[in-house]
């Protein structure tokens, strides 16, 4: 068995840093143009050099996503840009449409280019086809099946990434008009406001402003809202139909949703190769997962063709776990230096949660401000030093259970 790269997204610096910490063999980001995801944070050109320095000092790879559609009027910048871009020695481009990876080309002709889920490949011809104009990974479709996949391994050579978890479009991934047509903002060029998830009623045309009673349950109508997709159950499939990197969704998600997915797979993976004989995926691993706001788990197409239930009819997050701190330092006396993200006050129960999934509880006694003052509670930005009674270690995140259970 060869074991595949856990790739993690990393939307700024702060994120990178902690999919880092938490077991990325390799990150994807986007620099500031050409790279969907205009959203997320993205680096800056000098910020981009630092942050590559900053992974290969660790070991990790770093892909950059060039994966937008551009029109005709973008293409003198996309290769100014690309030639920008050059100067910066990341592992590979992400790019979807046929024109950016000429352009790669032309620029920087020695490369690696990996096919980005936006070029939709969705059977063994079209991999081949890439195989054979020199890509050297091609990102499967969410829409394909396990054995789909498997039959894209035995007729190709090329490397196969597979996403394992994150949300799921309606679309094929991001091919959709929706949020440009009700918020002006283009998917295919990262701006998607996912207006897939919002609330809908049926009107007839000729009676506008009178629903028609489409009625799902009392939290309304959400026809188009797919659940999220989780494979951590099916990681030996995964790893015995040859996938060579497994990917987790997320640019723009926060850095508490990267720490508790990657400190999950990572675990799973490196005791699947462990102990190869005796894996099995643990329900331990499948709830530490539902401590990330997520909107129900599915395995999409995995095996199959999606199911009613895995759709999903509210647009409730379920988030029963809020993420309040990041250690920024642990002192040489053993006291940790907290950055709140989220209001602590004395009381609180925190659970500090490190990589492979290490975890230690501690009640707030008394909440003393770097400064040295003693406060009644911590706001956000505000640091504070700790004494706890297990190891901690810098980026560790910090969490609270919640008494909602959703919202
Ligand atoms: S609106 Fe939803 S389905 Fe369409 S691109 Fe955005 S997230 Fe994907």
């Amino acid at each position: 068995m060869k074991k595949p790269e856990l790739l993690a997204p990393a939307g700024n610096m702060e994120k990178l840093r902690i999919a880092v910490h938490y077991g990325a063999d390799a990150v994807y980001l986007g620099g500031k143009s050409f790279g969907l995801r205009n959203l997320a944070d993205n680096f800056t050109t000098a910020e981009l050099a630092g942050a590559v320095a900053y992974a290969h000092e660790h070991g990790v790879k770093v892909y950059l996503t060039v994966n937008a559609y551009p029109d005709n009027d973008e293409l003198v910048a996309l290769t100014q840009y690309l030639q920008e871009m050059a100067l910066i020695p990341f592992d590979a481009y992400i790019a979807a449409d046929p024109g950016v990876i000429e352009t790669i080309r032309e620029v920087s002709p020695h490369r690696d280019i990996h096919l980005s889920t936006q070029a939709n490949t969705t059977n063994w011809k079209s991999a081949l086809f890439w195989q054979k104009q020199d890509i050297r990974r091609v990102n499967l479709a969410r829409e394909m099946s396990l054995t789909e996949m498997e039959e894209v391994r035995q007729r190709t050579t090329l490397e196969l990434e597979a996403f394992v978890h994150g949300a799921m479009c309606i679309s094929y991934s991001g091919r959709c008009l929706l949020s440009s047509v009700m918020s002006g903002r283009n998917a295919n060029k990262g701006e998607c406001t996912q207006p897939c998830r919002w609330n809908y009623a049926i009107v007839e045309e000729t009676r506008p402003g009178e629903y028609f009673p489409v009625f799902e349950d009392d939290n309304g109508t959400f026809i188009f809202n797919s659940k999220d997709l989780c494979l951590l159950q099916y990681l030996p499939q995964l790893v015995n139909a040859g996938i060579d990197s497994l990917k987790i969704e997320g640019r723009m998600k926060g850095i508490y949703y990267v720490a508790s997915v990657l400190r999950v797979y990572r675990y799973a993976l490196d005791t699947l190769f462990a102990h190869p004989e005796r894996y099995g995926c643990e329900e331990i691993w499948l709830e530490e997962l539902c401590k990330i706001s997520h909107r129900g788990y599915t395995t999409g197409f995995f095996l199959g063709h999606p199911k009613d239930v895995d759709h999903q009819y509210h647009s409730s997050y379920i988030r029963n776990h809020e993420f309040v701190a990041i250690v920024q330092d642990v002192l040489p006396d053993g006291t940790i230096v907290l950055e709140v993200r989220n209001r602590i006050t004395v009381g609180d129960t925190l659970e500090f949660i490190g990589p492979a999934l290490s975890s230690g509880f501690h009640k707030i006694g008394e909440i003393i401000t770097e400064e040295g003052q003693s406060v009644p509670a911590a706001n956000p930005n505000q640091r504070i030093v700790l004494r706890v009674p297990f190891n901690a270690e810098r980026y560790d995140l910090v969490r609270r259970a919640k008494f909602l259970a959703t919202q």
